[in-house]
């Protein structure tokens, strides 16, 4: 190590204390790789702080000595934002230790988080003052509430109450100059001027880093309706789903296509996991519908609409959860589609959205052109149809010999990219740009845009010490 590195870990373990601030080999490892493991890195250092003020005074020095720092979540990212390079130079700040729920106030429908806090403890948290905060993603377990700022993710319940960019109304971030910029504010309205905050959601840590944010809450959900239907096709789901706002006066809260394989995939490779029809069907969709109020006849107005669309020829079958353990069955077999894919062997992620009404015409295309060019691959096109998001992945046919499949994986790309383009769609739907989408945010993002994102870098981070590499290069 040269001596300016050495002379920052100590400035670094000054702000720490040396407990806090990892540097030994084997304590920096579960830090090194991403989910997917796409990448694997090294780094400096590993620094834990606790509070906003030691975050910020670790940029302070981090700019000073001109180190790159990586923030690290609950490192579920699919893109690789959160994994340092293989330089060994950068500074991995792990939020993990930031997990305090600051404040809740129920009659404003709010709550203050720490950056560090886990999703699931804050569904917990305002489900104690009998509220409810909507975010829900497979990952909830161990995904925290910065990173989720930072990818400005998404989930099942984004058709309902929109992605986490909405959902929030302040936030406390640490800049790289050293600055704390506190703005934790609980109002629902606010025009003074420009968003700042705005630019933070979705920013993959390439501005700054979150330390803490004030989120908004709603009315805890007392009763819902679930139904797992075979669809005609992906054109009948979208029509469904048409009915059902209408119907239920936008009480739709998820609604997930599923397509064939993706059930005998879970069934295949998920413990417990049961195909629940009888016959097998081309598609299906997972749709809840959900209320504040605990006698709301969601049911009903649910078994109408279907009835209708049987009638109609929109559905071939359905069934509705009677209870809590169907229910919890049916958005396992949902949640488990990545992992049963991942068992099955390789596959190609693409996750993309196009208007919600063009969802068929896309699958349409993009699928012929899968079936002509990718032989050695089978289509799984599944995930959040209401919002116009599919996760748009082929996996290996079963005899599909893995590197000759994957080789393939860029020319794949490159086509299913150029659809979505056609369709003004987007190539990262929820999962953000990190690293692996860097030089395809560069090829399908308006020249405009990316001159006024750098610009906005620049502004913000004029060193580039944040996240070098992520987002922008
Ligand atoms: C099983 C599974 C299901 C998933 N389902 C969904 C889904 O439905 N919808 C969806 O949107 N995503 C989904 N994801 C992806 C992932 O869970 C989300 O992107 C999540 O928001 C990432 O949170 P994290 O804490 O793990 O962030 P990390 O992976 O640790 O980091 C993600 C990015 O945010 C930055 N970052 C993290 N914390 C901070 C901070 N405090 N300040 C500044 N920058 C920070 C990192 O540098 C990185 O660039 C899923 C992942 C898995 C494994």
């Amino acid at each position: 190590m040269n001596a300016p590195a050495s002379e920052t870990l100590q400035r670094l373990a000054h702000i720490l204390g040396p407990h806090r601030l990892l540097t030994a080999a084997n304590d920096l490892q579960p830090f090194l790789t991403d989910h997917r493991a796409l990448y694997r890195g090294h780094a400096l250092a590993v620094a834990q702080p606790e509070t906003a003020a030691e975050v910020a005074q670790l940029l302070a020095v981090c700019n000073q000595a001109r180190i790159g720092v990586v923030p690290q979540g609950g490192n579920t990212g699919y893109c690789g934002g959160a994994t340092p390079d293989e330089s060994g130079a950068q500074l991995v700040v792990s939020l993990a230790r930031m997990k305090r729920i600051r404040a809740i106030d129920a009659l404003n429908y709010s709550l203050v988080a720490e950056a560090g806090c886990v999703l699931a403890d804050v569904q917990r948290a305002a489900e104690d003052a009998d509220r409810y905060f909507p975010l829900s993603l497979g990952s909830e377990g161990s995904c925290q509430i910065g990173g989720n700022l930072s990818t400005n993710a998404g989930g099942v319940h984004v058709l309902r109450y929109g992605m986490m960019r909405e959902l929030v109304l302040g936030l406390e971030v640490a800049l790289p100059d050293g600055r704390l910029l506190s703005s934790l504010t609980r109002l629902r309205k606010d025009n003074t001027g420009y968003d700042i905050k705005a630019l933070f959601l979705g920013a993959e840590g390439s501005l700054g880093i979150i330390t803490a944010a004030s989120l908004k809450l709603f009315p805890r959900i007392r009763a819902t309706a679930t139904t797992f239907a075979a669809v005609r096709d992906p054109r009948a789901a979208i029509e469904l789903l048409a009915r059902l706002r209408a119907a239920s006066a936008d009480r739709v809260s998820s609604f997930e296509l599923i397509p064939r394989l993706a059930v005998e995939l879970t069934v295949r490779h998920i413990q417990g996991v049961r195909d629940p029809l009888q016959a097998s069907h081309s598609w299906y969709v997972l749709c809840e519908l959900s209320s504040s109020r605990a006698h709301d006849a969601l049911e009903t107005m649910l078994s109408e609409c279907l009835e209708q669309a049987l009638t109609d020829g929109l559905l071939a079958d359905a069934v509705l959860a009677r209870n809590e353990r169907e229910r919890a069955a049916l958005w396992t077999l949902r949640e488990s589609i990545p992992e049963a894919q991942r068992r099955d062997g390789a596959s190609l992620k693409h996750d993309i959205s196009v208007p919600v009404a063009a969802i068929a015409e896309f699958i349409e295309r993009a699928g012929n052109w899968v079936r002509e060019h990718v032989p050695d691959g089978r289509l799984v096109a599944y995930g959040h149809a209401g919002d116009g998001n599919l996760h748009f992945n082929i996996n290996q046919a079963p005899d599909a010999d893995r590197s000759a499949f994957l080789a393939r994986g860029d020319t794949v790309k490159r086509a299913i990219h150029d659809l979505v383009r056609d369709f003004d769609g987007s190539i990262s739907a929820e999962h953000g740009i990190g690293r692996l989408k860097v030089a395809e945010l560069e090829r399908y993002a308006p020249a405009v845009e990316l001159d006024l994102m750098r610009a906005v870098k620049h502004a913000f981070d004029p060193n580039g010490i944040m996240n070098p590499g992520k987002v922008l290069r």
